[in-house]
């Protein structure tokens, strides 16, 4: 990758992101932010070339190993979610897939955590955090259906990988008042939800966002 891959891939990329974040303002976006942080990191550079001219449209691309790098407007209302409360220090992501949502929130919030039980997807994620200059996200090849116990409590968690049902762990190990973003349900047929611990009580208050198809959360790591 030289400083080129990084900046654009060519003129007509500028005006392709420019419409992309149009797009997602139309959808609903409002958080300037994140708008701005998705207008400045280049997506193509977390696909295979045959790919990257895609990576302005709106929609999910194949990363390999059976996974997705998420719909840029999925990746935008999760993050939104995730700071429609105040700020979050700490955040937890399950599934860093190809590292493109990890690298949306390392650039709006101070410590970025996430699992990805890929071997292979998470090498080549840790490789682009690199080439971004991205130091505050530390990652691990693990079962993020059990969370990530050694650096809990989370102010948030975001699994980008959907299970039949929330898992207890991420639950338990999010902070007083912390934020669950997570696509819950059968394969091809999820909700969103957005969940919130009241204070530092063990109730949780729940609102589904909207409905979504994301790959399955599954239990275990790969090599
Ligand atoms: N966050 C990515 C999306 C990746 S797709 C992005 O920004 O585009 C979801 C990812 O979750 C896949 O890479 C999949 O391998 C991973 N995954 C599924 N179950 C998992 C689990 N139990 N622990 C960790 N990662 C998991």
């Amino acid at each position: 990758m030289n400083s080129t891959d990084l900046t654009g891939i060519g003129m007509t990329s500028q005006r392709t992101r420019e419409r992309l974040i149009q797009r997602l303002q139309e959808q609903g976006i409002s958080n300037q932010k994140v708008l701005d942080v998705i207008r400045m990191l280049p997506r193509h550079i977390f696909l295979d070339e045959a790919l990257s001219h895609r990576a302005y449209e709106d929609t999910a691309l194949p990363i390999g190993f059976s996974q997705t790098i998420s719909q840029p407007y999925i990746v935008a209302l999760m993050t939104e979610l995730l700071l429609s409360r105040g700020v979050r220090e700490k955040v937890l992501e399950v599934g860093t897939g190809c590292g493109y949502q990890a690298a949306i929130l390392a650039q709006l919030v101070p410590h970025v955590y996430t699992v990805e039980r890929i071997k292979p997807l998470l090498v080549k994620a840790r490789e682009k955090f690199r080439r971004l200059g991205l130091r505050n996200i530390v990652s691990a090849h693990s079962d993020g259906a059990v969370g990530w116990a050694q650096y809990a409590p989370y102010d948030g968690i975001i699994s980008t990988a959907a299970p039949a049902r929330v898992p207890e762990e991420l639950l338990q190990q999010l902070a007083p008042d912390g934020l669950l973003v997570i696509p819950v349900g059968p394969e091809g047929d999820q909700e969103l939800r957005l969940i919130q611990r009241v204070g530092d009580s063990s109730k949780f208050v729940e609102e589904v966002i909207t409905r979504v198809r994301f790959v399955p959360l599954l239990s275990g790591v790969a090599r």
